[in-house]
């Protein structure tokens, strides 16, 4: 047996020699050959030992069969407990467990998936009023509440002539609705800031396509401007051969793309001929005679040139 590890408790005797009992039981629990040397025991209380053997199964490195067997009060038979599969002190372990909602990285949601916001969500707040109550034509206002209540009427989807249609005038919700701020809930002064601070960062100056662009977005045909305080230091790059086509991107970011930072030069055009009309070229239409080879005929053909 090798040496064995062992608690403040001394092991059972008997228990402790019951080593082929352990292997045994261990080998029956795993699969064949994987049930490598006996790797020590504890004592786990009066009369109780486990044994443990090294798992030389692929992906359970530093993991240990652990058998524990038994014996009972002035009894001399080892009985077993239990077999099961420990991680030791280097064990290959899975990660940590994390919530999801923390585990969540951007571009994990897929179609379908629904990503609920926090009611005390920092990145929003409330608007248009800062008031919590809904608008006083919705279904659940209190003000709805009340006149279903007092006169009995069904809240239906066509809405009755005696019930108000748009918010009382002058109210804040009126001159919300007015300017067509129906949003429940817009980004914060933390909201801006955070989005500004990412955008900035994947698509900002301090990146290296930024530092080595020729000029910067502000001055590119192919920047679309956006509204609100953001559009102040961003805007939307329209160029599909940029890096950053359909983004973000702040003012002092730019691309090799930039509208204006290299024309395309115009293809080379070739000179026109030139033509020489005051002189005349001879030109052979036979080759010359000198060759050597003079071939048949050539003196007729000569002296039909001559006649010509
Ligand atoms: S093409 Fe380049 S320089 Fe122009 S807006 Fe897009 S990223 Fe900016």
């Amino acid at each position: 047996m090798s040496a064995a590890t062992t608690r403040s408790r001394t092991p059972d005797r008997l228990c402790a020699e019951a080593v082929d009992l352990a292997r045994s039981a261990a080998e029956e629990a795993a699969a064949p050959g994987v049930v490598g040397e006996h790797a020590g025991l504890v004592s786990e209380g009066d009369r109780v030992v486990t044994h443990f053997f090294e798992c030389k199964e692929f992906g359970y490195r530093g993991w240990r069969w652990a058998v524990t067997v038994a014996r009972a009060s002035r009894a001399k038979v080892v009985t077993l407990d239990e077999v099961v599969l420990l991680p030791g002190p280097d064990a290959l372990l899975a990660p940590e467990w994390v919530p999801w909602s923390e585990r969540l990285r951007p571009g994990d949601m897929g179609p379908g998936d629904l990503l609920p916001t926090d009611a005390e969500d920092l990145r929003l707040e409330p608007g248009y009023s800062g008031e919590d109550e809904p608008g006083p034509n919705s279904p659940v206002s209190e003000e709805m509440a009340e006149l279903v209540e007092a006169e009995d009427a069904e809240v239906t989807a066509a809405t009755p002539a005696n019930l108000p249609v748009a918010p009382s005038r002058g109210s804040i919700a009126a001159v919300a609705e007015e300017l067509g701020m129906r949003r429940a809930r817009v980004l914060s002064r933390y909201g801006l800031h955070v989005a500004a601070d990412r955008w900035e960062e994947a698509y900002g100056a301090k990146t290296p396509m930024a530092q080595a662009a020729p000029a910067s977005c502000v001055t590119c045909g192919f920047l679309a401007p956006i509204g609100g305080s953001l559009g102040q230091a961003f805007g939307v790059c329209a160029n599909e051969f940029a890096p950053a086509d359909g983004r973000v991107v702040s003012l002092t970011y730019g691309c090799g793309g930039h509208s204006e930072a290299a024309v395309m030069p115009k293809p080379p055009r070739p000179a026109p001929p030139v033509i020489d009309e005051t002189r005349v070229d001879p030109f052979p239409l036979r080759p010359a005679a000198d060759s050597g080879s003079v071939p048949v005929g050539a003196d007729e053909d000569s002296a039909e040139l001559g006649h010509s």
